[in-house]
């Protein structure tokens, strides 16, 4: 697959290309350009060339595109679905899921098309003010391989309804469903340049990205190593930022908690998408009163989570992304028995067969009696290892959750109101979920607090991070 620029598909001016593997089979799928500085000066002069006329489109013809758009995905779903299988991993149902979660983000910012515009502000002295809204000009997006698809529309959406023109660098593992759906675009009407799609390492593309002087604003998702190099860059041209970093969720399950439901919600919440979700549960807190009959219950369903290839029937759980994502899970484990820092109770290791033999597979894997100094707890456990800590009551569950450099999100499991507001009051994280964990909505703001990033994604706050506020004073 080729990158798009101005509405073709190109090479790169390198003529270089590189290798999209499937993480299941090891087999090669497709090649896209390796991307160089040039490619991107390229696709930013587009882009911004587009700018005058997509701002000054209404916005009702803006949503209409996207609209149309929209419905493509909708039709073309499975397809999609499949792709996105074959070069992430996740299971075909997650990625069905993720499908039409793009669609869904790109409906509902169409439905705010008439909610953004400026204010009327009386002052005194007879004064008039007015506020406008206007777009910013060209945007960059960079995209995780984890959800690409998702994380898409939660860029895009809001910038082109605003009027922006974008620059997307997807990940190097997972280009191909985003140059699919940039397609879907064009065909459905946006005009060449608004959308520009360029493929290549992340410290060259990525890098000459942010440093453009075109480039007003940069919405980035991924590490909070990356997250700090593009903010460090950006802040030279003191350009606005979204940045959506990692996360190290806690989920606490207390006494009272319906003991079922937490055990499905830990599952979830830890081995979707083989637990290579930023939201994920990645470390638990239980209650000692009840943790034995908990963890009993977790891991027996744990053991009988189906591990395999996404694109075969009834497959729970599909391999991890890549190769490094496996060596560090690995050596994270291999960590925790050599230090003695807790026990495996499910998993551990590479799972054996010839089903598993080219692919970056690694078993479920539960960790009971964890030790506070183990690097489960301390670092981003990005794949499907869940770390169980005992705590006596909801006052050290909260200090031992709060102790984290992130602050994403967070879920307690309870029925008592109290032990629910004392959470929801004291948890440091940007999204707090109460008897579930992972959820997400278009409506609902998206984004961490502490090294978990800055600014919002999802909601009509993410508008704003679109949209410059003018402020106008008359005297008449
Ligand atoms: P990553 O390594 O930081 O990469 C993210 C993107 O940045 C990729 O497109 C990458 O390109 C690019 N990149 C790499 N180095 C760059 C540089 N120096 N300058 C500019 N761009 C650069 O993250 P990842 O491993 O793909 O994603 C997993 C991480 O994302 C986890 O920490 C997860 O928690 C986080 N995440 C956060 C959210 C959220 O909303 N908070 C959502 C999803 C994921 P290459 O692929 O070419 O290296």
């Amino acid at each position: 697959m080729k990158m798009q620029i101005n509405g073709k598909a190109v090479e790169s001016y390198s003529g270089e290309f590189f290798d999209i593997i499937n993480p299941a089979t090891g087999e090669l799928i497709d090649q896209v350009p390796k991307g160089t500085e040039y490619d991107v000066e390229i696709a930013v002069e587009a882009a911004s060339s587009a700018f005058n006329c997509w701002a000054s489109t209404s916005p009702q013809q803006r949503a209409r595109i996207l609209y149309t758009a929209a419905g493509v995905v909708r039709q073309r779903k499975d397809e999609l679905a499949i792709l996105l299988t074959r070069e992430q991993g996740k299971p075909f149902a997650e990625s069905k899921n993720e499908i039409e979660g793009f669609a869904n983000v790109l409906e509902y910012y169409c439905g705010l098309v008439s909610s953004f515009h400026g204010d009327f502000i009386p002052v005194p002295q007879n004064g008039y003010s007015f506020t406008i809204k206007k777009p910013l000009g060209v945007c960059a997006a960079i995209i995780p391989w984890n959800m690409p698809a998702l994380i898409m529309a939660w860029k895009i959406s809001p910038a082109l309804i605003a009027g922006n023109t974008l620059v997307l660098k997807p990940a190097s593992n997972t280009p191909l469903t985003n140059l699919t759906l940039a397609s879907i675009l064009s065909e459905a009407g946006l005009p060449p340049g608004v959308i520009n799609i360029v493929t290549g390492p992340g410290e060259v593309v990525g890098e000459s990205l942010v440093k453009n002087p075109q480039v007003k604003k940069i919405s980035f998702t991924g590490e909070a190593r990356t997250g700090k190099r593009v903010a460090e860059l950006a802040a030279g041209g003191m350009k606005r930022v979204t940045l959506e970093l990692g996360g190290s969720d806690p989920m606490i399950v207390c006494d009272d908690a319906n003991l079922e439901t937490a055990v499905s919600g830990a599952l979830r919440g830890r081995f979707y998408n083989c637990g290579q979700t930023c939201t994920a549960v990645k470390r638990l807190f239980v209650f000692e009163s009840v943790a034995e009959e908990f963890i009993k219950k977790l891991e027996a369903s744990i053991r009988n989570l189906r591990v395999g290839n996404g694109l075969h029937e009834n497959i729970d759980m599909g391999p991890l992304n890549n190769c490094r994502q496996r060596e560090y899970i690995k050596e994270l484990v291999a960590d925790v028995e050599e230090k003695d820092e807790g026990r495996i109770v499910a998993g551990g290791r590479v799972p054996e067969g010839s089903a598993y033999s080219r692919g970056y597979f690694f078993e479920p894997t539960l960790v009971v009696d964890v030790q506070r100094e183990s690097r489960l707890l301390k670092e981003e456990v990005f794949g499907p290892v869940l770390p169980v800590v005992q705590v006596k009551n909801l006052e050290e569950a909260i200090e031992e959750a709060n102790n984290t450099c992130y602050g994403l999100g967070a879920s307690i499991w309870t029925k008592n109101i109290d032990r629910v507001r004392t959470g929801c009051e004291q948890l440091n994280a940007g999204i707090i979920w109460i008897n579930q964990h992972l959820k997400v909505a278009p409506e609902v703001p998206f984004g961490g607090a502490g090294e978990s990033g800055i600014g919002k994604e999802n909601g009509p706050d993410a508008l704003s991070e679109y949209l410059d506020l003018k402020a106008l004073m008359l005297k008449i």
